[in-house]
């Protein structure tokens, strides 16, 4: 790895928990310390980064006196947040907790149940060790991080929350500014994007009902203000109820930007190529965007993120990220 990066927020952060924060292919990997038994790490990244990600999860650990990890807790089991668990189980010899809803499809590796497959990104296969039921607690030090579930993004999502210090960890429920895709609402059926979005509202709710003083999302740095961040996602929310065509665009673009981030650069036409060979972007097409051509309709999002400055096109035709 070229370089440590800095860790987000440190100072509003109590000194047992550790932020690992990256950029968007990398969701946040957290290190709650216990001085006795070793850490925790709640999600392990990207697969790609597994490398950095353990050069990272080591760097923070070396200074403490019980140097080790424990578990890896993941919130739930998309790519960029599980992809460093089958690399820091081996070298630490831990164990890995996930939430219960895919427990089966882990321990079989059924890539299609664990969304890999559709969506065309890659995860270094792990066993999963123990479930995180939600109810439960995850004893660390002193503190005692209680396990939710927060479906809406994903089905089977967990956050924490830990009262005495009032930090929860609100994986892709709850962004600074606004939450992850809502993967249920993409398939173009009315039913499934009205409980993916009941989902998300319970999930806030639940959130709101929470006397949390400091928010560390799944991806972006710390905050403070929980009440603005749920002001922000109720809005998006509303938005995206009254136009899941808009959300199913949002969705397409937000994968599209992700492949962007792992391939580095590619030539453009073969970037489109593989695009539309990715079952989650035909099925977006499909649901939402079939009057047009599916190559016309994933070059015209190419042409409006690169508008808004999200992506370059060289004057050799590669696409790469801005
Ligand atoms: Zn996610």
């Amino acid at each position: 790895m070229s370089s440590i990066p800095t860790l987000g927020q440190a100072s509003l952060l109590p000194p047992d928990i550790t932020l690992l924060e990256r950029g968007w292919l990398s969701s946040n990997s957290l290190l709650l310390h216990d001085e006795n038994q070793g850490a925790v790490l709640v999600d392990s990244g990207y697969g790609s980064h597994q490398e950095q990600t353990l050069a990272l999860v080591q760097h923070a650990l070396s200074p403490r006196p019980q140097p080790s990890l424990r578990l890896i807790a993941n919130t739930h089991l998309h790519s960029d947040h599980c992809g460093g668990n089958a690399l820091l189980s081996q070298r630490f010899g831990c164990e890995i907790a996930i939430p219960p809803g895919e427990f089966d499809a882990a321990l079989n590796w059924d890539q299609q149940k664990l969304s890999y497959e559709s969506t065309g990104q890659q995860c270094p296969r792990f066993k999963p060790d123990q479930i995180l039921h939600p109810g439960s607690l995850i004893k660390q030090g002193e503190r005692q991080w209680q396990v939710m579930a927060a479906p809406g993004h994903d089905p089977h999502s967990v956050i924490l929350f830990e009262p005495e210090s009032g930090v929860l960890v609100s994986a892709d429920a709850l962004w600074e500014h606004g939450f992850g895709i809502v993967f249920p609402a993409i398939k173009g059926e009315e039913l499934a994007a009205e409980q993916g979005f009941a989902e998300v509202e319970a999930s806030l709710d639940l959130i709101a009902s929470l006397p949390a003083r400091l928010v560390i999302p799944g991806h972006g740095p710390a905050f403070n203000d929980l009440a603005g961040a749920l002001q922000r996602a109720h809005k998006k929310l509303d938005y995206f109820r009254k136009n899941p065509m808009r959300h199913a665009r949002h969705a397409a673009k937000a994968l599209i930007m992700f492949r962007l981030l792992e391939v580095g650069s590619q030539p453009r036409h073969s970037f489109v190529d593989g695009l539309i060979k990715t079952p989650v972007h035909q099925a977006l097409w499909r649901a939402y965007f079939s009057r047009l051509d599916t190559g016309a309709w994933t070059e015209e999002l190419l042409t409006e993120l690169s508008h808004h400055g999200a992506l370059k096109l060289s004057p050799e035709m590669e696409l790469s990220a801005c």
